[in-house]
């Protein structure tokens, strides 16, 4: 059993990147920890009220079967996250100390949304001497994305992602091609097909504990 921090600078980063390993690590019994940095308020279709993602991430959490003490929302602001690094350090070393994690997984170095470098690097930072590291895929946003590691996954588990990325209504709305069915299994597939198996999400290796 392991001990798995999740680190999600928006609600629906961790989903999107690894939705189906996160429902093999619950499964085979890991102890999860999953931050969301920011709830996008600024990014939402107009009209929609500003805690929409907040209570679409909750839906999400209670889906894959995790309590309200295995998750915790940040209130960062979108896009804004680079005024705010000594902050999410800051919250990464008091999470480092009292959740103790053997693996940490968030987004990429060479992802280049603005929020998620920040929380790439902080990652790096607070957890190189104390954790393994990998980072979850988001092709919309990495310019390089090397396949090192692999989580096999099952329907069930597809299943499950698919499930919890229809709660995000918000993000549907607006078309969002990242969400659509056949980008979303066929990512799964090709890294499937990569390791001899139906379904497989693929990560990098920033460190790894044994
Ligand atoms: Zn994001």
């Amino acid at each position: 059993m392991s001990r798995i921090l999740l680190l999600s600078p928006h609600t629906d980063d961790v989903e999107l990147g690894c939705g189906g390993s996160v429902a093999k690590f619950i499964e085979r019994g890991d102890e999860m920890l999953w931050l969301a940095f920011s709830v996008a308020e600024d990014s939402l279709p107009q009209g929609m009220p500003k805690d929409t993602l907040a209570r679409e991430f909750e839906k999400v959490v209670q889906r894959y079967g995790l309590g309200e003490e295995q998750r915790e929302i940040l209130g960062f602001r979108v896009r804004h996250m680079s005024e705010h690094r000594q902050e999410v350090l800051d919250h990464l070393v008091r999470v480092r100390s009292q959740f103790r994690p053997d693996i940490v997984i968030g987004p990429s170095l060479h992802d280049y949304h603005q929020d998620h470098q920040v929380v790439a690097n902080e990652m790096v930072r607070a957890f190189k001497a104390s954790a393994s590291i990998i980072s979850y895929e988001l092709p919309w946003n990495n310019v390089r994305f090397d396949d090192q590691l692999f989580v096999t996954l099952t329907e069930e588990h597809m299943r499950k992602k698919w499930e919890a990325l229809q709660i995000y209504r918000s993000q549907l709305m607006k078309d969002r091609t990242y969400f659509e069915e056949e980008f979303v299994y066929g990512t799964a597939r090709m890294h499937g097909v990569q390791c001899n198996e139906r379904y497989a999400e693929a990560f990098e290796v920033i460190r790894w504990r044994i």
